[in-house]
């Protein structure tokens, strides 16, 4: 079973989450040690990010600066591999637009296929930093849809070399993203949602949301989804806010609103023991109300980091 038919097959709430490759120069038993603990709770698949190039400037020692491109976590592809080998679970390895020409991504989902790996998270990615705008490569997609449509053809033996004699045609399931509070860019909700509707027409089997916090948003979102004609299951993303920084960098990177009184219980905290504590807590109860409307499966956001996502599954799986 794919991870959709996973999600629309079952009676009971999934538990999914996310991981971040480690940083270059880290080895990959500091990922298997955050894995560990939340295999107790079976989960259905586990999500491996993608991390873009970054440029940088490093002091050349002589008043100047030279710009470097360096790519901080590597190894998306790799880690999935290993994920599924050691733990064997579904993994979902996240592909980006950005920095990849069409020709990069088939290459991609080949390696993919021939490793195994029949799950894809098909996302467009930001800008680089330093641009205000994302920019595609010149032979690349330009938006999550343009790559839904080309991991579909290649699920159809279509390749971007027509004359290939031949053409095994790729299972892959795709996921892709949905925004509860609209992405950034989006003039209104309804058109972020007339996007997301033609990524599910072009093939995308589920979508994963940005996170949330205040559950009624995500309750908004699957009723307008439902009523554009998107009928595929939408799994809540749920990140437990851990650090009294995060009140203000979550809203910052990832668009979204932390309500009133998580808010105020949080500036209220002494120390992040204490944040992780209330973190915990409204996590679980976000984790509560979504099962009791029968969300297909709760994504978590771990961020690297296991604890309090094992402090959660233990009070709902
Ligand atoms: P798209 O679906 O392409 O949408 C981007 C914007 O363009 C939206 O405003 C949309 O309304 C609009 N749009 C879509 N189609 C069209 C069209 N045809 N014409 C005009 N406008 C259009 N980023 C990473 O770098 N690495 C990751 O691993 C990663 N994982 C993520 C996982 C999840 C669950 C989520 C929600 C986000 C993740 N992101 C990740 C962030 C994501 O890359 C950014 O939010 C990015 O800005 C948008 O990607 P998208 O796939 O949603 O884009």
């Amino acid at each position: 079973m794919n991870i959709a038919e996973k999600l629309r097959n079952t009676e009971q709430t999934l538990f999914s989450f996310e991981i971040l490759p480690p940083l270059k120069g880290d080895a990959i038993d500091k990922v298997y040690e955050n894995i560990d603990p939340l295999m107790d709770f079976n989960p259905a698949y586990i999500n491996v990010t993608y991390h873009r190039e970054e440029t940088i400037l490093k002091p050349m020692g002589n008043g100047l600066l030279k710009k470097k491109t360096i790519r901080k976590r590597p190894g998306t592809i790799g880690l999935c591999a290993a994920i599924q080998a050691k733990y064997k679970i579904d993994t979902v390895p996240h592909l980006l637009c950005g920095g990849f020409t069409k020709e990069d991504t088939e290459n991609a989902l080949i390696e993919l296929d021939f490793l195994g790996i029949k799950n894809v998270l098909a996302l467009r990615g930001d800008s680089l930093k330093g641009e205000r705008y994302f920019s595609p490569e010149e032979e690349g997609n330009a938006f999550a849809v343009d790559m839904v449509k080309q991991i579909n053809n290649l699920n159809q033996g279509i390749y971007i070399d027509e004359e290939l004699e031949n053409k095994h045609q790729t299972n892959f399931c795709i996921g892709v993203s949905g925004y509860p509070e609209k992405h950034f860019e989006s003039p209104s909700i309804n058109v972020d949602i007339k996007y997301l509707k033609e990524k599910i027409d072009a093939g995308a089997d589920y979508i994963v949301t940005q996170m949330f916090f205040d559950n009624q948003v995500y309750f908004d979102f699957v009723d307008k989804c439902n009523a554009a004609g998107i009928n595929v299951p939408i799994v809540p993303g749920i990140k437990p806010l851990s650090t009294k920084r995060q009140l203000s960098v979550i809203p910052t990177m990832f668009n979204v609103d932390i309500p009133d009184e998580l808010a105020f219980s949080v500036l209220k905290c002494k120390d992040n023991n204490q944040v992780r504590q209330i973190g915990i807590e409204w996590a679980i109860k976000q984790g509560e109300e979504l099962m009791k409307h029968n969300a297909p499966a709760l994504h978590f956001y771990s961020m690297g980091r296991s604890k309090n996502i094992v402090e959660i599954a233990k009070s709902l799986f």
